[in-house]
């Protein structure tokens, strides 16, 4: 009696043993009453112990950091110490990056750890907005990374068709589409739209944007219409 039911993990069956941070703590300056939104997790599913919230992190600031802003300062504050800190870290990156002849350094991408973070924060959304579990079997995912430049030469356009897309979507749907913004502290570090006029159980996209100006389009696409008791397909 007056015991609480444990709650299990935002991804899995498992008994949650902690809690997610979504986006991650990391991502955000120093101070302030930052009230981060987070899911229960197990320690499997917590995204924080395996290092794909800080590779994620330093990628998005090499590509969005500039002059003072937010990503060059928090890219100061918290990954310099990481990189100084962890010679695995700094492997990680640095695998497959090369010098261009302007002296500037070209890091590749590990994709599969973004697209990894980006499973793991729609679960995160998902599981907060709906209350039930994101389910790998009911929505196909995939993530386009509208301001990572490529030497694919097929990805660039798809990427232009998904930005228009994206943006016909919300334009068309305005009036239907959620916006959040996490903890605003003179810039804004993530914010995100998502589209779903049909809910939980239809496609939904989310619009991701980090320090207003990294940009990840997530596609959650239902893989089978769901079955609704006593209705004959016509
Ligand atoms: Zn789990």
């Amino acid at each position: 009696m007056g015991k609480k039911a444990p709650s299990t993990c935002f991804r899995c069956e498992a008994e949650a043993t902690t809690r997610e941070h979504f986006p991650p703590k990391a991502f955000f300056p120093k101070g302030g009453n930052l009230q981060l939104k987070t899911v229960p997790a197990c320690s499997k599913h917590n995204n924080g112990k395996s290092g794909d919230d800080m590779y994620v992190l330093v990628q998005i600031c090499l590509n969005a950091a500039a002059g003072d802003n937010l990503a060059a300062s928090i890219f100061k504050r918290s990954v310099i110490g990481a990189l100084k800190r962890s010679p695995a870290f700094r492997a990680a990156l640095n695998e497959g990056a090369e010098w261009l002849e302007s002296g500037a350094r070209r890091y590749q991408v590990d994709m599969a750890r973004f697209d990894s973070f980006f499973d793991s924060l729609c679960s995160a959304l998902f599981f907060e907005r709906y209350g039930i579990r994101f389910e790998p079997d009911i929505h196909h995912i995939n993530h386009l990374y509208l301001s990572f430049e490529s030497k694919d030469p097929e990805y660039q356009p798809s990427r232009e068709v998904a930005r228009r897309e994206v943006a016909d979507l919300l334009q068309t749907l305005s009036d239907r589409v959620e916006h959040f913004e996490a903890a605003k502290i003179d810039e804004v570090v993530y914010q995100n739209k998502i589209v779903d006029p049909m809910g939980a159980r239809a496609s939904i996209t989310i619009a991701h944007s980090f320090y207003g100006c990294f940009e990840v389009v997530s596609l959650l696409t239902i893989k089978r219409p769901p079955f609704i008791f006593g209705q004959q397909p016509h």
